[in-house]
Protein backbone atom coordinates (compact mmCIF):
# COMPACT_ATOMS: atom_id res chain seq x y z
CA UNK A 1 0.00 0.00 0.00
CA UNK A 2 1.40 3.27 -0.88
CA UNK A 3 0.69 5.96 1.70
CA UNK A 4 0.26 9.53 1.46
CA UNK A 5 2.80 9.81 3.96
CA UNK A 6 5.11 8.09 1.66
CA UNK A 7 3.75 10.03 -1.23
CA UNK A 8 4.82 13.26 0.90
CA UNK A 9 8.27 12.34 1.40
CA UNK A 10 9.01 11.41 -2.22
CA UNK A 11 7.74 14.69 -3.23
CA UNK A 12 10.37 16.70 -0.62
CA UNK A 13 13.39 14.30 -1.89
CA UNK A 14 12.20 15.32 -5.52
CA UNK A 15 11.81 19.47 -4.84
CA UNK A 16 15.63 18.92 -3.26
CA UNK A 17 16.74 17.58 -6.30
CA UNK A 18 15.08 20.11 -8.43
CA UNK A 19 16.73 22.85 -7.30
CA UNK A 20 15.12 25.93 -9.67
CA UNK A 21 11.68 24.42 -8.73
CA UNK A 22 10.83 24.08 -12.96
CA UNK A 23 9.30 20.40 -12.46
CA UNK A 24 12.02 18.19 -13.63
CA UNK A 25 15.79 17.19 -12.49
CA UNK A 26 18.56 17.73 -15.07
CA UNK A 27 22.35 18.98 -14.98
CA UNK A 28 20.97 22.29 -14.31
CA UNK A 29 19.70 21.80 -10.58
CA UNK A 30 23.05 20.24 -9.74
CA UNK A 31 25.47 23.27 -11.00
CA UNK A 32 22.58 25.23 -9.34
CA UNK A 33 23.36 23.35 -5.97
CA UNK A 34 26.98 23.60 -6.54
CA UNK A 35 26.67 27.33 -7.06
CA UNK A 36 24.54 27.72 -4.36
CA UNK A 37 27.35 25.87 -1.54
CA UNK A 38 30.20 28.31 -3.37
CA UNK A 39 28.21 31.11 -3.06
CA UNK A 40 27.56 30.45 0.94
CA UNK A 41 31.32 30.24 1.84
CA UNK A 42 31.99 32.82 -0.68
CA UNK A 43 34.69 30.01 -2.58
CA UNK A 44 35.30 30.83 -6.33
CA UNK A 45 34.07 28.34 -9.13
CA UNK A 46 37.98 28.17 -10.35
CA UNK A 47 39.17 27.19 -7.04
CA UNK A 48 39.98 23.58 -6.72
CA UNK A 49 37.64 23.09 -4.25
CA UNK A 50 34.91 24.86 -7.17
CA UNK A 51 36.49 22.72 -9.74
CA UNK A 52 35.85 19.68 -7.89
CA UNK A 53 32.36 20.68 -6.57
CA UNK A 54 31.25 21.37 -9.83
CA UNK A 55 32.82 18.06 -11.28
CA UNK A 56 31.26 15.77 -8.16
CA UNK A 57 27.74 17.28 -9.12
CA UNK A 58 28.24 16.52 -12.87
CA UNK A 59 29.17 12.74 -11.94
CA UNK A 60 25.80 12.70 -9.11
CA UNK A 61 24.15 13.84 -12.44
CA UNK A 62 25.28 11.56 -14.93
CA UNK A 63 24.73 8.67 -12.28
CA UNK A 64 21.32 9.82 -11.27
CA UNK A 65 20.37 10.39 -15.31
CA UNK A 66 21.73 6.97 -15.82
CA UNK A 67 19.24 5.29 -12.98
CA UNK A 68 16.16 7.58 -13.49
CA UNK A 69 15.84 8.76 -16.95
CA UNK A 70 14.39 6.36 -18.74
CA UNK A 71 13.62 8.18 -21.77
CA UNK A 72 17.10 9.21 -22.59
CA UNK A 73 15.92 13.03 -22.83
CA UNK A 74 18.23 14.30 -19.74
CA UNK A 75 15.26 15.08 -17.80
CA UNK A 76 14.03 13.08 -14.39
CA UNK A 77 10.36 14.22 -14.30
CA UNK A 78 8.89 13.26 -10.95
CA UNK A 79 7.57 9.87 -13.09
CA UNK A 80 10.68 8.87 -13.77
CA UNK A 81 12.05 10.08 -10.18
CA UNK A 82 8.82 7.90 -8.28
CA UNK A 83 9.29 4.76 -10.77
CA UNK A 84 12.94 4.54 -11.53
CA UNK A 85 15.17 6.44 -9.22
CA UNK A 86 13.31 5.89 -5.74
CA UNK A 87 12.64 2.02 -6.60
CA UNK A 88 16.06 1.32 -7.85
CA UNK A 89 17.89 3.51 -4.95
CA UNK A 90 15.88 1.78 -2.63
CA UNK A 91 17.11 -2.05 -3.64
CA UNK A 92 20.52 -0.50 -3.76
CA UNK A 93 21.42 2.25 -1.55
CA UNK A 94 25.06 1.49 -1.45
CA UNK A 95 25.32 2.08 -5.58
CA UNK A 96 23.40 5.72 -4.50
CA UNK A 97 26.07 6.37 -1.76
CA UNK A 98 28.82 5.79 -4.66
CA UNK A 99 27.15 8.14 -7.18
CA UNK A 100 26.56 10.84 -4.27
CA UNK A 101 30.15 10.26 -2.89
CA UNK A 102 32.17 12.66 -4.82
CA UNK A 103 29.79 15.34 -4.41
CA UNK A 104 29.26 14.88 -0.89
CA UNK A 105 33.14 15.48 -0.34
CA UNK A 106 33.61 18.06 -2.49
CA UNK A 107 30.70 19.70 -0.28
CA UNK A 108 32.33 18.79 2.62
CA UNK A 109 35.75 20.24 1.34
CA UNK A 110 33.80 23.57 0.64
CA UNK A 111 32.39 23.36 3.70
CA UNK A 112 35.55 22.51 5.93
CA UNK A 113 36.88 25.94 7.52
CA UNK A 114 39.86 24.81 8.87
CA UNK A 115 41.05 21.59 6.56
CA UNK A 116 40.60 18.69 8.92
CA UNK A 117 38.27 17.23 6.66
CA UNK A 118 35.41 17.87 8.54
CA UNK A 119 32.66 20.77 8.54
CA UNK A 120 30.81 21.87 11.91
CA UNK A 121 27.52 21.16 12.12
CA UNK A 122 26.94 25.19 11.71
CA UNK A 123 28.96 24.55 8.47
CA UNK A 124 26.93 21.77 7.24
CA UNK A 125 23.65 23.78 8.20
CA UNK A 126 24.92 26.57 6.39
CA UNK A 127 25.33 24.15 3.52
CA UNK A 128 22.00 22.35 3.92
CA UNK A 129 20.24 26.13 3.87
CA UNK A 130 22.12 26.85 0.52
CA UNK A 131 20.38 23.88 -0.87
CA UNK A 132 16.86 25.21 0.19
CA UNK A 133 16.57 23.65 3.76
CA UNK A 134 14.44 26.00 6.50
CA UNK A 135 17.06 27.53 9.20
CA UNK A 136 15.03 24.90 11.57
CA UNK A 137 15.50 21.57 9.78
CA UNK A 138 18.64 22.84 8.68
CA UNK A 139 20.24 23.04 11.90
CA UNK A 140 18.31 19.60 12.90
CA UNK A 141 19.40 17.79 10.09
CA UNK A 142 22.93 19.14 10.36
CA UNK A 143 23.04 17.96 14.28
CA UNK A 144 21.78 14.66 13.50
CA UNK A 145 24.07 14.16 10.57
CA UNK A 146 26.76 14.44 13.46
CA UNK A 147 26.27 10.57 14.96
CA UNK A 148 29.80 10.26 16.85
CA UNK A 149 29.01 13.39 18.71
CA UNK A 150 32.33 14.83 18.04
CA UNK A 151 30.55 18.58 16.79
CA UNK A 152 31.61 17.55 12.87
CA UNK A 153 29.92 15.76 10.04
CA UNK A 154 32.62 13.94 8.23
CA UNK A 155 32.26 11.83 5.06
CA UNK A 156 31.30 8.60 7.18
CA UNK A 157 28.58 10.20 8.48
CA UNK A 158 26.97 12.16 5.61
CA UNK A 159 27.40 9.99 2.61
CA UNK A 160 25.44 6.97 4.38
CA UNK A 161 22.92 9.62 5.80
CA UNK A 162 22.25 11.14 2.66
CA UNK A 163 21.53 7.47 0.88
CA UNK A 164 19.20 6.58 4.01
CA UNK A 165 17.31 10.03 3.37
CA UNK A 166 16.98 9.71 -0.57
CA UNK A 167 15.63 5.72 -0.28
CA UNK A 168 12.79 6.14 1.09
CA UNK A 169 11.41 3.27 2.43
CA UNK A 170 7.87 2.37 1.52
CA1 LIG B 1 14.85 21.53 -12.24
CA1 LIG C 1 13.64 11.67 -18.90
CA1 LIG D 1 31.05 13.67 13.77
Amino acid sequence: MVSSEYERRIAARFATFDQDGNGYIDRLDFSAAAKAVLAEFGTAARSDKGQALYLGAEAFWQGMAGIADRDGDQRITRDEFVNSAVKRLRDNPDRFAEIARPFLRAVLDVADTDGDGRATIADTARVLKALGASDEAAQGAAAALDTDADGKVGEAEIVPAFARYFTVPE
